[in-house]
C-alpha cells in the first residue's frame, strides 16, 4: 500500500494580505488532521513565537535597565553640579576667613563678636551645602 503523500495546509503570505496561498510543501507533521510541513507545524510555530516573546522580553528588560541606569546618572550628576555655586562660594567664604585670621594679631579676628558670627553664617551655609553635596537631607 502507497503512502500518501500529504501537502501543508498553511496560508503564506507574500507581499500584502491579499496576496496568499497555500504552502503545498510536503507534510511531515498532521495536528487534528491537517497536515504541516516542519516550518508551519503548529507545535514548532508555538515554540518559535514563545522562543521570541522570551528574546523580546529580556531585551526589553535590558533596555529598561539600561535606561533607569542612564538617568540616575544623569539625576547624580545634575545633584552635583546643583552644588556647585554654593559649595565653591562657602569654601571661598571659608578660605579667605581663614587667611585673614593669619593676618590678624594673634586672638584679635577669631574671637570678635562679628567674625564669630561671620564664621556662624558661613559654617551654616557650609553645612547646608555639604548636606545637599552628599544627598543627606537638611533644614
Ligand atoms: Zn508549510
Amino acid at each position: 500500500m502507497e503512502k500518501i503523500k500529504y501537502k501543508c495546509c498553511a496560508t503564506v503570505f507574500y507581499g500584502t494580505l491579499m496576496h496568499r496561498k497555500d504552502c503545498g510543501k510536503t507534510a511531515k507533521f498532521e495536528r487534528d488532521g491537517k497536515h504541516y510541513c516542519g516550518t508551519h507545524d503548529p507545535v514548532a510555530v508555538a515554540a518559535r513565537n514563545k522562543q521570541r516573546d522570551a528574546e523580546f522580553k529580556k531585551r526589553w528588560e535590558a533596555e529598561r535597565q539600561a535606561s533607569a541606569t542612564k538617568a540616575a546618572a544623569a539625576a547624580e550628576q545634575k545633584r552635583r553640579a546643583d552644588c556647585y555655586d554654593e559649595l565653591l562660594n562657602s569654601l571661598n567664604d571659608l578660605n579667605s576667613l581663614y587667611v585673614r585670621a593669619w593676618d590678624q594679631p594673634a586672638g584679635s579676628l577669631w574671637f570678635s563678636p562679628e567674625s564669630v558670627q561671620k564664621f556662624e553664617e558661613i559654617h551654616a551655609r557650609a553645612t547646608a551645602v555639604i548636606a545637599k553635596a552628599t544627598g543627606a537631607s537638611h533644614e
